[in-house]
């Protein structure tokens, strides 16, 4: 938690310990001059303290309380070079005592306010000695005995130095907090920098697993999940080209039997080997999906049918003379594939699929092996 010292701002509490040290210096030099002038009325004593031992503490509280406590430092300072110039002038100018007053008094502006600081300053001790006029009249005495004068040069030389010393103090405190900030700002970037890195690492995962979400994990084709919006997509996109659309079902013959002969891994090989082939004949605009255990299916933008059958048809004899070694065994395999065309056959995602599942269910029921383009069912299959 804050004292209240800390919240009072450091301006403020260095002017006021100054202030009291210094204007405690101008009492004991004016007082050596009064007494050397054998004064001894209380009115000039009196006045002498309230503006030498009170008036400090006053400002301080002004400035305590003040909404702006630095602004009202800073003129503070002004009020300071009025009094000085109005004892000044009420003292007759001995010229030491002046001297030492609106040396101490200039430089303070100059050091808070620069060169206008200082030309105000000029301007508050001429005022404050033309206050005093109407007051006192105009009394001229500057001489000052060699105790008051030595006491003076002693005074203001402390509190030239005094004040450059914390000038110098008050720039050690800024480098110092100048070079923590700087280190702040270094672990902050190497922060931000780790930071960009893991959201980066986050980037990365998060494509992986949508990827991962889109990909069968034992052929490494897109699923049916991927296939659904890609499907309306391309569906769209070559409607609006006018352009065609094709797509082959496709389905492993007598599967299970190659299971029960070789194993269920043997028949993941096997899979795996279509997954393959698949992928190399799809084009880069093609879509190589495994729609379900083993039946696959490839959507291919653009195609027209027999285009598409002729695609069909070499699958099918690439696949029927591809061998697949699982082990010792040497496993032959064949598919039966359906094709549909938009938009000859159906103008929808979900008929064309119906329609290609239909070409392939002819295909199986004509024997296997072979491919069947879509046609109506009071109509001839046509055969690639
Ligand atoms: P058809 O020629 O009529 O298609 O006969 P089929 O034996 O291929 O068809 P069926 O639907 O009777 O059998 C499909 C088999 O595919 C049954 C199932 O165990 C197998 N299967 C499905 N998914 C996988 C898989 O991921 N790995 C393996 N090894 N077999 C699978
Ligand atoms: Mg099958
Ligand atoms: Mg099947």
């Amino acid at each position: 938690m804050l004292t209240s010292a800390h919240r009072i701002p450091w301006l403020v509490r260095m002017h006021y310990r100054m202030r009291t040290i210094s204007f405690a210096l101008m009492f004991v030099a004016y007082g050596l001059h009064m007494v050397e002038q054998g004064q001894s009325q209380p009115m000039p004593w009196l006045l002498l303290g309230m503006a030498f031992l009170v008036y400090p503490h006053v400002q301080f509280l002004r400035a305590r309380k003040a909404s702006d406590p630095v602004a009202t430092e800073t003129r503070n300072l002004l009020v300071d070079s009025v009094l000085l110039g109005m004892t000044a002038a009420g003292m007759g100018f001995p010229a030491w005592i002046t001297f030492s007053g609106a040396m101490g008094t200039l430089s303070n502006n100059a050091a808070n306010r620069g060169w206008s600081g200082v030309i105000q300053a000029l301007l508050a001790l001429v005022l404050g000695m033309a206050l005093w006029l109407p007051i006192g009249g105009l009394r001229w005495a500057p001489g000052t005995d060699t105790l008051t004068s030595s006491f003076c040069m002693l005074g203001l030389g402390w509190y030239l130095l005094a004040m450059n010393n914390m000038g110098f103090e008050r720039n050690r405190q800024l480098s110092k907090m100048r070079q923590q900030l700087q280190e702040r700002e270094t672990q902050l970037l190497s922060a931000n920098k780790d930071l960009q890195c893991k959201l980066f690492e986050i980037d990365a995962l998060q494509t992986r697993l949508s990827e991962q979400a889109n990909r069968d994990p034992l052929t490494g084709l897109y699923n049916r999940r991927y296939l659904g919006n890609t499907l309306d997509r391309e569906l769209a996109r070559c409607q609006r080209d006018g352009l065609p659309l094709s797509i082959i079902l496709l389905d492993i013959d007598h599967f299970k039997k190659v299971n029960d002969s070789y194993g269920h891994p043997a028949g993941d090989q096997v899979l795996v080997h279509l997954g393959h082939l698949l992928m190399e004949a799809a084009r880069s605009s093609d879509v190589a999906c495994r729609y379900g255990g083993e039946e696959f299916l490839l959507l291919l933008p653009t195609m027209p049918l027999d285009a598409a059958m002729e695609r069909a048809e070499e699958l099918r004899v690439n696949f029927s003379k591809a061998v697949v070694t699982f082990g010792e065994h040497r496993i032959l395999a064949t598919i039966s594939l359906g094709v549909a065309v938009f938009p000859e056959h159906a103008r929808s995602a979900e008929d064309l699929i119906r329609s290609a599942d239909a070409a392939l269910y002819q295909a199986k029921n004509s024997g296997r092996n072979q491919v069947r383009a879509w046609v109506p069912s009071n109509s001839t299959q046509a055969t690639a």
